[in-house]
């Protein structure tokens, strides 16, 4: 059993942190977006309080295995110096002697950070010479880094194996576990989950991993239509993943052989092109002539999924309804997000995942209405098609 985090005293022990502090910079090297360092601030203040010695790594990025000073982790020592209030020493070495010699003088609570994990080829390739090296500078390992859980790298799993009852998950790992486990395991009825976003292909896992668990299944967003067209409806120029079809209807015979109530948009907002100012006009979803494309999904749908929403208890969202980036085919999108923070402030549990839904949820300013919502997007969605992500296996000794 994997000791939790909480329970571990890490007084005088060096200890190798994986966190997640690929943030966003901007020309002149400043990091303009911290939410990712603000968040594992709880886990590295529980280690320096301890009095242990707390070494930092993490990609930013994508150098590809060489140095490249554009991604240089400086400017995230400095931004994260700042916001414990205390030095952070900047390594810009990863491994070797010259960091093993800079460990060694470290005092309990003091706090390094080494350089970019990606600028060595041997992270991604998951290298055991290079996770051997990593792993001699420490004496215990903390994943914190649940964006790349779903990868097999060097610093997220191999590092694992050579910390054999020295590791642990971080403290915002294990929030994302605990709640995703909540809503993959619910017992709370109705439960709702909402799928959208661009593509069957992309989502077809989830759709399939939470038959049997939920009570209804909205879907909205451009995959719409490669389940309109498997019903054998006209979808005119919409997105279609024709090779996506027969799998789109077995998904639905499944549905309805569980007694999901399946919620596909009756009606659609079409438009004339890919443009926020493009001709418009509201079509049954089965019958968009050629030339146009749904872009959203419309009114009556609307309804039915806020009604729908409005009475459940968990609900699960995924992926927008519509292209709400361009305010013309927003509505979708936005009427979801608000019915889902009306459902949660009536007491219903809320777990929102994946960039997009995200961005549409803080595009209307509704994020703090939200139960819960996960940072990871490639890791929540492994998680939620019901797969073991590596980051978190490689704990289990
Ligand atoms: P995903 O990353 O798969 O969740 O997809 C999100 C993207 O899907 C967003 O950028 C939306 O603009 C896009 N999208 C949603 N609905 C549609 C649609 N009907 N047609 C084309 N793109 C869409």
């Amino acid at each position: 059993m994997m000791k939790a985090f909480k329970d571990i005293n890490f007084k005088g022990m060096r200890v190798l942190v994986r966190v997640d502090f690929n943030v966003p910079l901007n020309e002149k090297k400043e990091v303009t977006d911290d939410t990712r360092i603000v968040e594992s601030l709880p886990t590295l203040r529980k280690i320096i309080s301890d009095g242990g010695k707390l070494i930092l790594m993490s990609h930013l990025g994508r150098p590809k295995g060489k140095v490249n000073s554009e991604m240089s982790l400086e400017p995230v020592a400095e931004r994260l110096a700042k916001l414990l209030g205390r030095e952070v020493i900047f390594n810009r070495e990863l491994i070797g002697e010259q960091t093993v010699n800079e460990i060694s003088k470290m005092n309990n609570g003091n706090v390094m950070l080494l350089e970019n994990i990606r600028f060595y080829a041997g992270e991604e390739k998951g290298d055991i010479d290079f996770a051997k090296k990593l792993a001699a500078l420490a004496d215990f390992y903390v994943n914190d880094a649940f964006g790349t859980a779903h990868r097999s790298h060097a610093s997220t799993t191999i590092v694992a194996n050579y910390f054999p009852d020295k590791k642990t998950l971080g403290l915002l790992m294990e929030n994302e576990v605990i709640n995703l486990e909540k809503v993959l395991n619910s017992n709370e009825r109705p439960y709702t989950a909402i799928i959208g976003g661009a593509k069957v292909s992309t989502k077809i896992d989830i759709i399939r991993n939470l038959i049997g668990k939920v009570d209804n299944m909205i879907i909205g967003g451009g995959m719409v239509f490669t389940f309109v067209k498997a019903l054998g409806g006209n979808i005119g120029n919409s997105l279609f993943e024709e090779d996506k079809v027969e799998e789109a209807r077995l998904a639905l015979m499944e549905m309805i052989k569980c007694g999901v109530n399946i919620i596909l948009p009756n009606d659609i907002i079409a438009a004339d092109k890919f443009e926020n100012n493009a001709k418009r006009q509201t079509l049954p979803s089965g019958e968009i002539p050629e030339g146009w494309m749904g872009l959203d999904i419309g009114p009556e749908s609307i309804k039915r999924a806020t009604h729908i929403i409005l009475n459940s208890k968990m609900i699960l969202w995924n992926g927008p309804m519509g292209v709400f980036e361009m305010d013309n085919f927003q509505r979708g999108t936005k009427s979801v997000a608000m019915a889902v923070a009306s459902a949660t402030n009536a007491g219903a549990y809320s777990a929102i995942g994946g960039g997009d839904s995200i961005a549409a949820i803080n595009k209307y300013n509704l994020a703090n209405m939200m139960s819960y919502i996960s940072t990871g997007g490639g890791a929540m969605l492994e998680y939620i098609e019901g797969k073991k992500l590596p980051g978190i296996l490689a704990m289990e000794d």
